[in-house]
């Protein structure tokens, strides 16, 4: 989370703001959803991510993924005393999702 929340300029290369309105509502499924999963995903290849969720947090939003953290991630993020606590959070979620990613490449080769 290097970004200042109020430097807006993240949000020109947001992924998220260039999918269809189908793909967006992934961003808002239910709570550890494959569709939530899906979301992450899409997060985690995104250019400005740790800027988008500097914002989530810094706006305290209580619904969807941003910078592919779910609420729950968000409020586990908010209650770690220490930067290492934060980074244990970040990098769980970012290894469930990669796993995610590769079990949903394998099932879908053909
Ligand atoms: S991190 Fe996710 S929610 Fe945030 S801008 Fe990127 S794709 Fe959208």
């Amino acid at each position: 989370m290097t970004s200042s929340p109020r430097n807006k300029d993240w949000r020109e290369k947001a992924l998220c703001a260039a999918l269809p309105d189908e793909i967006q509502e992934l961003f808002f499924a239910e709570k550890d959803s494959v569709k939530t999963r899906e979301a992450q995903v899409i997060c985690f290849e995104c250019e400005p991510r740790d800027s988008c969720l500097s914002f989530a947090m810094h706006m305290r939003l209580e619904a969807g993924v941003f910078g592919g953290m779910q609420p729950d991630d968000r409020d586990q993020i908010k209650q770690s005393k220490s930067f290492s606590k934060k980074k244990e959070v970040i990098d769980r979620v970012r290894a469930e999702v990669a796993l995610f990613a590769k079990h949903n490449e394998t099932t879908q080769e053909p």
